[in-house]
């Protein structure tokens, strides 16, 4: 790889809003088989709303409400939009846990409660359970609320997919590559979204500090690229032979990248690979 025939290749994709760090992530970027997905804000807008609250709505939704007034999770921020909207307001909290991959937990009014997914609690009543699979078949996040280990309610939260998620994948396909979503939410979720998408795998339910170890396991057959966006995504970015950023990401996945993607496309990727390929193959 001569270093002129490199910038050449960096200089043309920053006009592009792709930002390769330097020469070699643009090698490692050639040799990859097998791109890995993170799910929100990544392959989904990273907005998500909630959709559904099955239980007493007010009650559901103020317990919840404050105990994600403290949390900086994605779904927190859905949950307090839905309050404003439907103008409940939250109760002060103390003793506030944040439980890594699962979901929070608090005193509030002096009462133990929590939100989160169902390992946040021993059991889930059957009539509850029964609904929170059925809104995960419809790609709905489903988070439950409770007080003490007593369930009271559930809420749904759907984040859609880019409309530019679905073309990427099948082209990142066309051109022969595995795709795979890795994601700390529920497998059926993933799986609805993976589906929507047209990504092959899917490795779900996996918690903030495996996602790199998961990369690592994958890159035991073929060299990887791990495409994110958050605090959680960084060791896995940097374990990949090649970390993709989102520029909408947390600064954290930014500096672990290898390449970053300012417009936050996944079609992107596909350019950034296809550049490699030709970079290489032409100085070959
Ligand atoms: P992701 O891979 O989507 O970023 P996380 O590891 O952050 O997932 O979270 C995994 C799961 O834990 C979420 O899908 C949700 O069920 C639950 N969870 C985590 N934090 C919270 C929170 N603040 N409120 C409700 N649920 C949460
Ligand atoms: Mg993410």
């Amino acid at each position: 790889a001569t270093p002129t025939a490199l910038m050449v290749g960096t200089g043309r994709s920053a006009k592009l809003g792709i930002l390769i760090k330097n020469g070699e992530v643009l090698e490692a970027a050639n040799t990859v088989k097998t791109i890995v997905f993170d799910k929100t804000g990544t392959i989904t807008v990273g907005q998500p709303k909630v959709t559904d609250i099955v239980g007493d709505e007010k009650t559901v939704l103020q317990l919840a409400a404050s105990l994600e007034a403290a949390s900086e999770h994605p779904l927190a921020a859905a949950v307090l939009a839905q309050a404003k909207v439907s103008q409940v307001t939250a109760a002060p909290v103390t003793d506030f846990k944040a439980v890594e991959g699962r979901g929070v937990t608090g005193l509030v009014a002096g009462r133990s409660a929590f939100i989160g997914n169902s390992k946040m609690i021993d059991q889930l009543p059957a009539a509850l359970a029964t609904q929170m699979t059925a809104l995960q078949k419809e790609a709905k996040t489903v988070v439950v609320v409770g007080e003490d280990q007593h369930a009271i309610g559930l809420i749904a939260i759907q984040d859609t997919p880019k409309a530019s998620s679905a073309p990427a994948i099948a082209a990142l396909k066309q051109r022969g590559y595995r795709t795979v979503m890795l994601t700390g939410d529920n497998r059926r979720v993933a799986a609805a979204i993976a589906q929507q998408v047209g990504i092959d795998d899917v490795i779900a339910d996996v918690l903030p500090g495996e996602k790199a170890a998961a990369v690592a396991k994958l890159q035991a057959d073929a060299p990887v690229a791990f495409v994110g966006d958050g605090i959680n995504d960084a060791p896995a970015l940097t374990t990949a032979a090649v970390g993709i950023a989102m520029g909408s990401g947390t600064d954290i996945a930014i500096e672990s990248g290898g390449i970053v993607l300012v417009k936050n496309d996944l079609r992107d990727v596909v350019t950034a690979l296809t550049l490699a390929r030709k970079t290489f193959n032409r100085i070959r």
